[in-house]
């Protein structure tokens, strides 16, 4: 015998969008296992529920696997929630659905909204092929390395944005990515919901110029000039890459090398480039 580990979808904001599915089965189970009881607890006030709320958080998450095993010996419902959207996606729960199959439970996910799929589906660039990349990493720096690791990528990018570090991150974003398309999309299904449209570049003016709150989710074009015979097109993202890995120290033949392969071009032209930027041209 082994239980049964419901992954819960919950609200990003709209509570119409519990479906009659998550509150049959926040109504049925044995166990919920909550990223914060005080946020969960709120939920099942609104649905009239009352049951014992155990916390499972990332720092947590490890020491309830015991919890889980003694479940699967009950043949116990277990529901997991995080404090809003569906678990696992950017939240715990990870480790624990991991063990979950270890011990043999049945695993069901129930669906509910994520950010990451509103905003792309509204966004207005392609769904086809994208690239979930949560959240980026806080330095400067690092932002910027993950961020050049996805230059070449043809994919929709989708990121998840802290509110305090917008700024940052967007000025980040800018400098590789300025005129490729984008949407910044803000407090999904809630009352606020916007979609700011337009270039990176466009999208930084209007924030510059707004006093923006609330939770986002940026998306933007994959990398569509390189899928595309002639590579001319991203000679922006072309030599704004040599000059940040230049201002980062990197060594004049790893640039070429890796710039050349990236971005299709001669060894010796991206040379001549970095040569010219060292010099101040
Ligand atoms: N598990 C959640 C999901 O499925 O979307 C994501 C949790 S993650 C800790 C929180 C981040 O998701 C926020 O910082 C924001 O980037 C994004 N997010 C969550 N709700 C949102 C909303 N209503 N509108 C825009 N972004 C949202």
């Amino acid at each position: 015998m082994a239980g049964t580990l419901y992954i819960v979808g919950t609200p990003i904001g709209n509570l119409s969008d519990l479906s009659e599915r998550v509150k049959d089965v926040l109504r049925n189970a044995d166990l919920l296992l909550v990223e914060d009881t005080r946020v969960s607890a709120k939920l099942l006030n609104h649905l009239d529920i009352k049951k014992q709320l155990v916390s499972c958080h990332e720092h947590n998450e490890k020491e309830k696997v015991e919890l889980l095993a003694r479940a699967a010996e009950k043949d116990l419902k277990v529901a997991l929630l995080s404090d809003a959207g569906t678990p696992l996606i950017s939240d715990p729960g990870e480790h624990l659905v991991s063990k979950a199959v270890d011990l043999g439970f049945t695993v069901v996910p129930i669906a509910g909204p994520s950010a990451f799929l509103m905003a792309l589906v509204a966004s207005g660039l392609p769904c086809d092929r994208f690239s979930f990349e949560g959240f980026l990493p806080d330095k400067p720096k690092e932002i910027r390395d993950r961020l050049m690791g996805l230059v070449k990528d043809p994919r929709t990018l989708v990121f998840y944005v802290s509110p305090h570090k917008l700024e940052r991150t967007l000025a980040e974003v800018k400098a590789l990515f300025g005129t490729r398309k984008a949407c910044l999309a803000r407090e999904l299904t809630k009352l606020h919901e916007e979609f700011i449209r337009g270039t990176i570049d466009e999208i930084v003016d209007k924030c510059s110029t707004a006093d923006w709150r609330g939770e986002f989710v940026l998306v933007i074009q994959g990398n569509v000039e390189l899928e595309q015979e002639d590579a001319c097109e991203s000679q922006n993202e072309y030599e704004e890459y040599v000059r940040l890995r230049l201002e980062k120290g990197d060594r004049a033949s790893e640039i070429a090398q890796d710039a050349a392969k990236l971005f299709r071009r001669k060894r010796s032209d991206v040379y001549r480039l970095v040569v010219d930027y060292q010099k101040g041209r």
